[in-house]
């Protein structure tokens, strides 16, 4: 079984005074999961948790639940949200007469919890009432 040499001290902050931090061990194993959002086989291998917790700083505890595909996905449909918040608050007027802008709004929030994310609830209720759906 391949394994790849730990480095404890290229952890970040958080992750350091994180419980468990003091028990981890000198090398990362390949990690065998299964998607939660399509249920595909992945492997968190163990260059990839290097990277991840070592390189980007990740904190220690955030598990991979997504496959790579889903993951990708996730990430994408957040940072449309973010941009679809954002033009909304600096085009309040003008959005909520955009039907088409709420409609793709309304689809990606409600597409953001199958990745098991947090819904934002009070949002999809807003757009349902301006779309005159509720
Ligand atoms: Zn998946």
């Amino acid at each position: 079984m391949k394994q790849i040499p730990l480095n404890k001290e290229a952890y970040s902050d958080s992750s350091k005074r994180s419980v468990g931090f003091e028990f981890l061990g000198e090398f990362y194993r390949d990690i065998h999961y299964q998607c939660k959002r399509c249920a595909k086989s992945e492997i968190f291998t163990a260059e990839d948790q290097k990277y991840a917790y070592e390189i980007k700083k990740k904190y220690m505890w955030q598990q991979r639940f997504l496959c790579n595909k889903c993951h990708t996905e996730m990430v994408a449909i957040k940072s449309e949200l973010q941009k679809m918040e954002k033009y909304y608050c600096n085009n309040k007027e003008q959005s909520l007469k955009d039907r088409e802008f709420l409609l793709k709004w309304l689809r990606l929030l409600k597409k953001y919890p199958t990745c098991w994310k947090k819904s934002n609830s009070n949002r999809v209720k807003f757009i349902e009432k301006a779309l005159g759906l509720s």
